[in-house]
C-alpha cells in the first residue's frame, strides 16, 4: 500500500519493461529502437520507464514536451532524446542547452534554432527533420523538403541528424489501411530521393511506431520509435499476436496492473440498486463490497454502463452501481457463494490468480483504445516500482 491511508495503488513491473524493450528491439533489429516516454512514460512514471528501456536496449529516447526531456536531464539521463515536435521558438534556448534533439519542420523554428545554436557556440547541432506524407498533424510538406533540408545545411550550427515521418493506419487491418501505409512509404522514399538528388544523404531515417514496427518490415529504417509495446500492450490484438509470431512465441508483459482493497462489505437484498442513479437491481439477495477508486484515478464512468468487472478472491466480478468520483461499487455474488472481507485486494488492471484484466479489454468495452486506458490513469494513484534496480517511487 502506498498511500498513507488509502489502498490504491499502481504497481509498475520494470523487469517487464525491461524485457519488453528486449522483445521489441529484437523484432526491430538491426534498427536502433527509440522508447517513446511521453506523457510519463503513458502513466507508468517517464524515469523508471526510460530507465528500463535503456536496460533493455533502448538507445533512444522520445518525449512530446521540452519539459518532459528536461525533467529526464535533471534526473541525469543522458542518452539521446528526441522531442517529437517542433519545440515552440521560446523553448529553443532550452532545447539546445539540455542537449536534447529538436525535430523540426518549418522556416521559423529553423531559424529560431539557428540563432540560438549559434550564439551557444557548442558545435553543430542534429536536427531531425519531419515530412508530413499524410498523417496531417505536424511535419513538412513534401515540397518543402529541399528548401529546409537546404536551410539546415547552409547553417554552421545546424546539421542534418535525421529525416523521418509518422503513419497514420499502421495497425490498420483492412485493405483501405494497408494501401494507405504503403502511400505513405512511397511519399517518404520520394522525399528522401529528391533529397538524394540534391546530395543530401541523412545519416538516419525513422519511420515506425509499435504498430509499423510490428506489421511493417519496411517501415523498420534506421531507428524505430516505440511505446506502448514496451508497455506491455499491442496496439491491437491482431499486433499483439503477429508481435508474438514474430519473436518466436515470447509475449509482452503487461507492465502496469491497478490494485484497490475492500473498505466496507454488506449484504444487500434483491432488488437493491447501488451507486448514483440506481441503475440497476441486485439480482438476488447479494454481498457487495466498496472499494475507494473512482473516476478522479481514471477509472472510466462509463465502465460500469459496458459491463465491467474487476476481480476479487481470483473470481471476475461485476460492478454493482455507476462508478463515482474516488469509489466503486463491486457485486461479489450471492450472499455465502463466496468470503469476502474488509481488505481483500481487488485487481482493476491486471492478474489476480489465474485471471486477467487488460487495459485492452477496458478500452474494446469502452469503444477507446489502450492507450488512452493507461495514460489515463490518475497523478492521485502512487506508482509502486518493482523489479529493476528498484529506483524508488516518485
Ligand atoms: C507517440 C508516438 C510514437 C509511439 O507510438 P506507439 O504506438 O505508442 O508505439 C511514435 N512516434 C510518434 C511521432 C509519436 O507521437
Amino acid at each position: 500500500m502506498a498511500d498513507r491511508w488509502r489502498p490504491v495503488w499502481a504497481d509498475i513491473d520494470l523487469d517487464a519493461l525491461r524485457h519488453n524493450a528486449s522483445l521489441v528491439s529484437r523484432v526491430a533489429g538491426p534498427a536502433a529502437l527509440c522508447a517513446v516516454v511521453k506523457a510519463d512514460g503513458y502513466g507508468h512514471g517517464g524515469l523508471p520507464a526510460a530507465r528500463a528501456a535503456l536496460d533493455g536496449g533502448a538507445s533512444w529516447l522520445a518525449v512530446a514536451l521540452v519539459e518532459e526531456g528536461v525533467t529526464l536531464r535533471e534526473a541525469g539521463i543522458d542518452a539521446p532524446i528526441l522531442l517529437l515536435s517542433e519545440p515552440p521558438v521560446e523553448a529553443m534556448a532550452e532545447t539546445v542547452a539540455r542537449w536534447l534533439v529538436p525535430t523540426v519542420y518549418t522556416r521559423g523554428g529553423l531559424e529560431a534554432l539557428d540563432r540560438v545554436a549559434g550564439a551557444a557556440a557548442s558545435g553543430p547541432i542534429d536536427v531531425h527533420l519531419k515530412v508530413d506524407t499524410g498523417m496531417h498533424r505536424v511535419g513538412a510538406d513534401a515540397a518543402d523538403v529541399l528548401c529546409l533540408t537546404e536551410v539546415i545545411t547552409g547553417s554552421h550550427a545546424l546539421r542534418l541528424g535525421a529525416v523521418w515521418t509518422h503513419l497514420a493506419v499502421a495497425d490498420g487491418a483492412d485493405a483501405t489501411d494497408q494501401e494507405f501505409t504503403q502511400v505513405q512509404l512511397d511519399r517518404f522514399d520520394a522525399a528522401l530521393a529528391t533529397l538524394a538528388a540534391a546530395g543530401h544523404v541523412p545519416p538516419v531515417t525513422h519511420v515506425a511506431n509499435s504498430a509499423g514496427t510490428i506489421a511493417w518490415p519496411a517501415a523498420r529504417r534506421d531507428m524505430v520509435r516505440c511505446g506502448i509495446t514496451l508497455y506491455g500492450v499491442a496496439p491491437t490484438r491482431a499486433l499483439a499476436d503477429a508481435f508474438t509470431a514474430r519473436t518466436g512465441g515470447e509475449r509482452l508483459r503487461p507492465v502496469l496492473s491497478l490494485r484497490t482493497r475492500i473498505t466496507f462489505v454488506r449484504d444487500l437484498a434483491s432488488g437493491e440498486r447501488l451507486s448514483y442513479g440506481r441503475r440497476r437491481p441486485l439480482p438476488e439477495r447479494s454481498t457487495v463490497a466498496t472499494a475507494p477508486i473512482g473516476y478522479a484515478d481514471g477509472v472510466p464512468r462509463r465502465l460500469f454502463d459496458v459491463g465491467g468487472e474487476v476481480l476479487v478472491g481470483g473470481v471476475r466480478r461485476p460492478l454493482a452501481g455507476v462508478v463515482t468520483m474516488d469509489q466503486i461499487v463491486v457485486d461479489c455474488g450471492p450472499v455465502g457463494s463466496a468470503p469476502v472481507q474488509v481488505g481483500d485486494e481487488v485487481v482493476l488492471l491486471g492478474r489476480q490468480g489465474s485471471e486477467e484484466v487488460t487495459a485492452t479489454e477496458w478500452a474494446d468495452l469502452l469503444g477507446t483504445i489502450n492507450y488512452e486506458v493507461l495514460c489515463g490513469i490518475g497523478p492521485r494513484v502512487p506508482r509502486l516500482i518493482h523489479g529493476g534496480d528498484a529506483h524508488p517511487p516518485r
